[in-house]
C-alpha cells in the first residue's frame, strides 16, 4: 500500500475508493493465449489493513470459490475499511481440467509458493501471483475442500504458535482448529514466513457447492474483518465451543484392512464413542462384511465419501477432543440438542 492510499501491482494501481475487476496473466498455453486468473481488489473509502481472499489453487475444489465472489461482488462494502484482494480462481488450468492439480506435469500450485520467475512453470504462476497480490497484503485466507472422494467439517489450519496467524485463526471462529505450520511450497506458509500471516480453511468436498459450509464460512470471513477493523458494525464470532488440534491430541485418519464397498454410519462433524461401528466394509455377496469400530471417542473431522476401498484407503479422519469439549459436543449432538449431523 502506497502513501496515497493505493493499491499498486505489476500493470496496475487501484486508488483508494476504486474496485477494479481484472484479468491478470500468469502463464501462456500452448497456443501462445494468455492464461489469466480473476482478481478484484476492492479498495475502500477508508485506512485499514489489506487481506487476501484466495480460492481453487487446487481446481477441483469449488466451495471457496463462491465464498470469494460472494464477499467480493454481492456484500455492502462501501465502508470499507482498507482493500481486499479476492482471487476466487488460482489454479485456472486445473480448474478449467476439474482436477486437483496443475495439468502440466500434474503439479501441485499448493506447494509451488512463493514462486520463481526463471523456473518451472507452476513456480512461475506462483511467483506472479506471490510478489503481486500476496506480499502487498497484511494477512490472507486461502479457502480449500477436502480431496476428491472425502468430505471434511470446515476447520481452519493454521500455525497457532506464530502470533499472527493464531489471532487469524481464532478470529474466524469455527469449531475446529488444527494446528500445524504446514508443508513448504504452501501459500499459507510462504506467505506467513514472508510476513503475511495466512491460513487455510477446509470446507465440504470437491467439485460442490455447499451452501451450508458456504455460509458458515462467509461468518467466519465477517468475523475476521471485525477482528482486524475492516468492518466496524460487526462483532467477532465465539462458535459456541471450539477445539485447537496439536500433537497432545489423538488424531488418526482410520484406514481400511480390506478392500471393498463402503457403508459408513456417521456424516463429518459427528461425535463417536470407543467402539462405536464407524463404517461396514462389504463384498459384492454382502456377505464377509468387517465391521471398523472407534479406537478411541473422537470428533469425526473428515470421512469417506466416494465408497469405495482398496486396503490402506482413508476412511475417517478422527480426533480426540478434550473432556470439556467432548461434553459440549455430547449435549449439541443429543437428540434433543443441535445436531451437527449434516
Ligand atoms: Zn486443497
Amino acid at each position: 500500500m502506497r502513501d496515497d492510499g493505493a493499491f499498486t501491482y505489476n500493470g496496475g494501481k487501484v486508488a483508494r475508493g476504486e474496485t477494479q475487476n481484472i484479468r491478470y496473466g500468469i502463464s501462456e498455453t500452448y497456443l501462445g493465449d494468455p492464461v489469466r486468473i480473476p482478481v478484484t481488489i476492492i479498495n475502500g473509502e477508508r485506512d485499514g489493513p489489506t487481506a487476501f481472499l484466495t480460492a481453487a489453487a487446487h481446481g477441483d475444489e469449488l466451495n471457496g470459490i463462491e465464498v470469494v465472489r460472494e464477499v467480493a461482488h454481492e456484500w455492502d462494502l462501501s465502508n470499507l475499511a482498507g482493500t481486499l484482494v479476492c482471487m476466487p480462481v488460482l489454479n485456472v488450468p486445473g480448474f478449467l481440467a476439474q482436477q486437483r492439480y496443475l495439468p502440466i506435469y500434474d503439479r501441485d500450485l499448493n506447494r509451488s509458493f512463493p514462486g520463481r520467475e526463471d523456473s518451472t512453470s507452476a513456480k512461475r504462476m506462483a511467483a506472479r501471483i506471490f510478489d503481486n497480490f500476496i506480499l502487498p497484503c497484511d494477512f490472507g485466507i486461502d479457502f480449500h475442500t477436502s480431496t476428491r472422494g472425502r468430505t471434511n467439517m470446515l476447520h481452519v489450519r493454521a500455525d497457532m504458535e506464530h502470533a499472527g496467524t493464531a489471532r487469524l485463526a481464532n478470529a474466524f471462529g469455527s469449531h475446529v482448529i488444527i494446528a500445524s505450520g504446514g508443508g513448504d511450497g504452501m501459500l499459507r506458509t510462504e506467505a506467513t514466513a514472508a510476513g503475511v500471516p495466512a491460513i487455510t480453511v477446509e470446507m465440504g468436498e470437491a467439485h460442490r457447492f455447499q451452501r451450508g459450509l458456504i455460509d458458515e464460512a462467509l461468518a467466519g470471513v465477517e468475523s475476521v474483518f471485525a477482528e482486524y477493523g475492516l468492518y466496524d458494525d460487526t462483532a467477532v464470532r465465539w462458535p459456541g465451543w471450539r477445539t485447537v488440534i496439536d500433537d497432545e491430541n489423538e488424531k488418526t485418519w482410520i484406514r481400511a484392512d480390506a478392500g471393498g464397498i463402503v457403508d459408513m454410519h456417521y456424516d463429518r462433524g459427528a461425535l463417536v464413542h470407543e467402539g462405536d461401528r464407524i463404517c461396514t466394509i462389504t463384498n459384492p455377496f454382502k456377505d464377509d462384511n468387517i465391521t471398523v469400530e472407534a479406537p478411541f471417542t473422537g470428533l469425526m473431522v473428515g470421512v469417506l465419501e466416494n465408497p469405495v476401498v482398496y486396503p490402506g484407503n482413508p476412511l475417517c479422519h478422527l480426533v480426540e477432543l478434550e473432556e470439556r469439549v467432548r461434553r459440549v459436543v455430547e449435549r449439541e449432538q443429543s437428540p434433543d440438542g443441535d445436531s451437527l449431523r449434516a
